[in-house]
């Protein structure tokens, strides 16, 4: 079991929920169309490293990418929420890369499967420590930035986003029940790309927190 600490006390990590084409410059990067409604998959929290852990590179992909996404931390137990209630359901902030085998997914995407070994190998989502939102309130311009070996790729701000935080979380839990410990990926800017074996990737969110690891 994932756990991570949060306000002093671990807290058990549920299932994570990543959201897909979440900014209009990164689903036309890829050639897709802009989403009516959230694009949604899910990571198990097997797959989850902290920053400072490596990236294991899957032998069997030759197009690793890396996204940065700001991520949500669930604090309570939500089911069919209106937007107020999705928003307090929110406890918390952190900076994570959701890794994708691009190569895996455009072959799945074609012959119309799950995207699910593209995005699901161990190392697969990282995260930085959380900020609580008693001492961090998002104001939903905040910058979002990832280098690989120095050289900026992705930078970007949160208003970008198609769908915002408490929308992805409402519209989330009409599908399914949230639970404290679960964590939302919210979708990458443009400007995703390959990273191989011995690069090193940091990412920030400012005022949110930075993360950095190594792909081996
Ligand atoms: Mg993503």
């Amino acid at each position: 079991m994932k756990t991570v600490i949060f306000e002093g006390t671990n807290l058990s990590i549920g299932k994570i929920v990543c959201v897909g084409r979440n900014y209009v410059a990164h689903a036309k990067e890829l050639g897709n169309e802009v989403p009516e409604f959230p694009l949604i998959f899910l990571k198990p929290p097997s797959v989850l490293i902290n920053s400072g852990e490596n990236i294991i590179h899957p032998d069997y992909s030759n197009e690793m990418h890396h996204e940065v996404e700001l991520v949500l931390l669930i604090g309570r137990k939500i089911k069919n929420s209106d937007l107020v209630e999705a928003e307090s359901a929110i406890a918390g902030y952190s900076v994570g890369l959701d890794m994708t085998l691009r190569d895996i997914q455009n072959e799945l995407k074609r012959k119309g499967h799950p995207w699910t070994l593209a995005k699901v190998f161990d190392t697969s989502a990282v995260i930085s420590e959380f900020v609580s939102i008693r001492n961090y309130k998002l104001s939903g311009t905040e910058r979002i930035t990832l280098s690989v070996n120095g050289k900026i790729r992705q930078n970007s701000t949160l208003d970008k986003m198609i769908f915002p935080p408490a929308e992805i979380v409402k519209f989330i839990s009409t599908k399914m029940t949230l639970e404290e410990g679960d964590l939302i990926f919210t979708g990458t800017p443009q400007g995703v790309g390959k990273v191989t074996r011995q690069d090193k990737i940091e990412a920030e969110i400012e005022n949110i927190g930075k993360l950095t690891t190594t792909v081996v």
